[in-house]
């Protein structure tokens, strides 16, 4: 299906268009010339929902986002307002919030657990098995569980669908994935009978807290916002606080649902007032009558539907981003929450989506001319938008599962609240690039909070699966709108292009020359070389490939193109003169800040990236040490018999707790002075050597090359040494386990032989023995039949080898 016309905006001198950017637009589904309403760049970005921590699937689309707008900003020089969303009222919210509240109740005045704690586990057990895995025969208790979701489910573990019918696994297995896991958990804690009650509620909490919520969740009292906000601040902190791990620059201007209520139910009623919205009396859940309700009879209040078939009739345009998914019931369902009700008999059109929900028991509300309600999601972002940079838009963003319904949604409501007294124009679009960024999956399967498939930014992070460099430049050599594998390859490839990146850096930083020349100077002067004509090829195909929808990937091809040539030119014989390893070196150091790779870079003007030269605060203290590391080579290699140790002098700041450079050569300072008592031989020198380089300065993360007839390189550590230290320490791990499982193996196979072959059939079996100890008759008084007795001798014989071997290892 087409999608309906695409209004460029006035060709114009806007700075975007001069800079000849072309952008990728969700709206045409091509590339389109960058033409911004004004001088400023206008930018909505849906943000996060928060109620969990942000995973690697978030990171690559706020990632990405900052990327491009670091792109805009610090390349193509623009001004851009950024304007970014919390999602801090929601479905997911609600029933986050909810369940740990009616939780945080329930542990209230409970110390231990006692029979009701397990009773009350077992029976939301239960219920948790009946709802979540239908497949399961009725009645099933965590003492059968096992064995049932084996019988029911056991070929999804397999990889098989559901279905069990060939056809391939998606998100429906990946939730039966996610349920066994929780039901699991709670089996563990139940049949761990353990007493504490904290690690029991760590395991029973997946299965309780929704139990809980459904028996209880409804008499929350929808007023008291603190509920919600106590958890949505929580992880609004949370999300910041990886964002800034991550280099991703904060917004020029953050809004919050919680603080537009008002404006959120004046936007609802233009619509309404301009003739695009219906509304729809919700009929009273039955509640027990022993149980007091908080909320005022909520029965009143209405809902607010958007009317899609109205606006379509109209002349408005519906689903301008995915036409084709406007009948897509799965994702229409998706988009009005997990709280929605099940019946849509009453909508005018199945598209229809709900602007204003009324709130029912449980959920917070506000008040409107509709009664206690709240804002649907896809309203949130509109009225938000729209308060803060108005009638159009130049650009949109979000993930690419947002373009429908969501962000469709977002289109029709925004056109219709903008639209003159229900004249509508179709042409007046909204916005006028939408960009979208692709998903993050892993093993094939998109993470996805839902499917509770992933890791957190922080987890990863902590764990050092990835730096938040190393994420990046993942990031950057993936096509920003296209789905990313974090695969092998992936992780390899964007290894070798920062080694290679950093040794240039490490490299430029050792010339000797280098050491005076800044980003602020302009070198020497020398003869041309044929690298200044690369960089200019470099610079112009980065230039252009940013042009070209942001191709990040094109761009550190270029780099890394550019880096290559230098090192071939480097590593000749012809001698690079120093004015263009300076430019070069000065180029890629903007590039790589530009695109966000450095996010403590703490003198403006230096070449490289942290980690590519040592710190100011370390420089004396590093330098003393590697020149009493070359003093005391030099004396080993002249081979003396009673030399002595040379002394470390006492440097100014050596005292300066809160300098590790400082500490560290404080304590080997302390290390040498009682050296000194020790005659200074060959051997001594050299290990006292190598613990320098490969403890004192490694873990200072520093590396030290030795130079024939110069002073030692000391540098910091390149990302391939350390590389190179794990691998071999792996190497050596693997060889001394090997090498113990060899002599455990040994050690059992000769105490077998412990026991002498005169005692070995000395049992119950038999009833009499010769003088080898071999049985003559069994232990009913019979002959030992001769075969028998042949088999048996054989092993006697093998005992016998094997108890001299012991008796020999019990001499050694
Ligand atoms: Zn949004």
């Amino acid at each position: 299906m087409a999608q309906p016309d695409w209004h460029a905006p006035p060709e114009n001198d806007s700075p975007p268009r001069k800079a000849g950017i072309k952008i990728h637009n969700s709206l045409t589904s091509r590339k389109d010339n960058f033409v911004s309403l004004a001088e400023t760049v206008s930018w909505y970005a849906c943000g996060p929902t928060v109620y969990d921590d942000a995973h690697l699937g978030h990171a690559r689309n706020y990632v990405s986002t900052d990327i491009i707008r670091r792109i805009l900003q610090d390349y193509f020089k623009l001004d851009v307002n950024f304007v970014m969303n919390i999602t801090d009222v929601d479905d997911k919210i609600i029933i986050a919030a909810r369940e740990q509240h009616v939780l945080d109740q329930w542990l209230a005045g409970r110390s231990s657990v006692d029979d009701e704690v397990r009773k009350n586990t077992s029976d939301a057990f239960a219920w948790f098995v009946d709802k979540r895995l239908p497949d399961l025969p009725k009645h099933t208790v965590f003492t059968n569980y096992v064995d049932s979701f084996e019988q029911s489910y056991g070929h999804v573990l397999q990889g098989k669908s559901t279905a069990n019918d060939g056809t391939p696994p998606g998100d429906d297995e990946a939730k039966v994935k996610r349920y066994h896991k929780e039901a699991l958990a709670a089996v563990n804690a139940l049949e761990a009978g353990d007493s504490n009650l904290q690690s029991f509620i760590e395991g029973a909490s997946s299965v309780l807290k929704p139990h809980l919520d459904s028996l209880h969740g409804h008499l929350i009292d929808g007023s008291d916002h603190n509920i919600f906000t106590k958890l949505t601040k929580k992880y609004e902190q949370r999300y910041f606080e990886d964002m800034a791990s991550l280099n991703v620059l904060p917004p020029d201007k953050l809004t919050r649902v919680t603080e537009y209520g008002p404006q959120i139910v004046d936007y609802v009623k233009r619509i309404q007032d301009n003739g695009f919205a219906y509304e729809h009396e919700e009929l009273p859940k039955k509640v027990p009558i022993d149980e007091e309700s908080v909320n005022e009879n909520p029965a009143k209040a209405k809902s607010v539907y958007y009317d899609t078939g109205k606006w379509v009739a109209s002349g408005g345009e519906y689903a301008r981003l995915k036409p084709a998914s406007k009948t897509d019931k799965a994702a229409q369902a998706d988009g009005e929450g997990s709280l929605a009700s099940k019946d849509s008999t009453f909508k005018r059109s199945a598209a229809d989506f709900a602007l204003w929900k009324a709130s029912k028991q449980g959920e917070p509300f506000w008040e409107s001319p509709w009664g206690k309600g709240r804002p649907g999601w896809h309203i949130e972002c509109s009225a938000m938008a729209s308060d803060v940079l108005g009638k159009q838009i130049d650009i949109h963003s979000g993930g690419v599962d947002l373009a429908f319904p969501h962000h469709d949604n977002e289109l029709a409501q925004s056109e219709a609240y903008w639209c003159e007294q229900g004249h509508v124009d179709p042409k007046n679009q909204w916005v006028n690039y939408f960009i979208h960024m692709g998903h993050l999956s892993i093993e094939g399967q998109k993470m996805s909070k839902s499917l509770k498939n992933f890791t957190t930014i922080r987890e990863s992070l902590a764990t050092k699966e990835f730096t938040s460099r190393r994420l990046r430049i993942i990031f950057l050599q993936g096509a920003w709108g296209s789905g990313l594998e974090i695969s092998k390859t992936v992780k390899e490839t964007a290894a070798k292009w920062e080694e290679s990146i950093e040794n240039f850096f490490l490299n430029v930083n050792d010339l000797p020359e280098m050491k005076d020349l800044s980003l602020a100077s302009n070198g020497t002067s020398g003869t041309a070389s044929s690298l200044d004509g690369a960089l200019q090829e470099a610079k112009q195909a980065f230039r252009e490939a940013l042009q070209d929808s942001f191709d990040t990937p094109t761009a550190t091809r270029s780099i890394a193109d550019l880096v290559s040539k230098y090192n071939t030119e480097a590593n000749s014989d012809r001698r690079v003169p120093n004015a263009t390893s300076l430019s070069i070196a000065r180029w890629v150091t903007e590039m790589v800040h530009m695109f966000g790779l450095d996010a403590t870079r703490l003198q403006p003007e230096q070449i490289g990236w942290s980690g590519s030269t040592i710190p100011d605060e370390g420089k004396q203290f590093v330098q003393a040490l590697a020149s009493w590391r070359d003093t005391v080579r030099a004396q080993a290699n002249d081979a003396p018999s009673e030399a002595k140790w040379p002394v470390l002098d006492d440097l100014p700041g050596a005292q300066n707790p809160d300098n590790a450079y400082a500490a560290a050569y404080a304590a080997f300072s302390q290390r040498v002075s009682k050296l000194t008592e020790v005659s200074a031989t060959k051997a001594a020198c050299l290990q006292e050597s190598d613990y320098l380089r490969d403890t004192v300065l490694w873990d200072l993360d520093i590396g030290l090359e030795d130079r024939d007839g110069r002073p030692s390189l000391v540098r910091p550590l390149s990302a391939r040494a350390r590389r190179e230290r794990a691998e071999a320490e792996e190497k050596a791990n693997a060889k001394a386990t090997a090498k113990a499982a060899k002599e455990k193996e040994d050690q059992e196979k000769l105490e077998k032989g412990k026991l002498s072959p005169l005692e070995m059939f000395k049992t119950d079996e038999y009833s009499e023995w010769d003088a080898d100890g071999m049985p003559t008759k069994d232990k009913d008084g019979k002959e030992i039949a001769k075969s028998a007795g042949k088999k048996l001798r054989k092993r006697w014989d093998v005992q016998k080898k094997a108890h001299e071997a012991w008796l020999k290892s019990q001499e050694a």
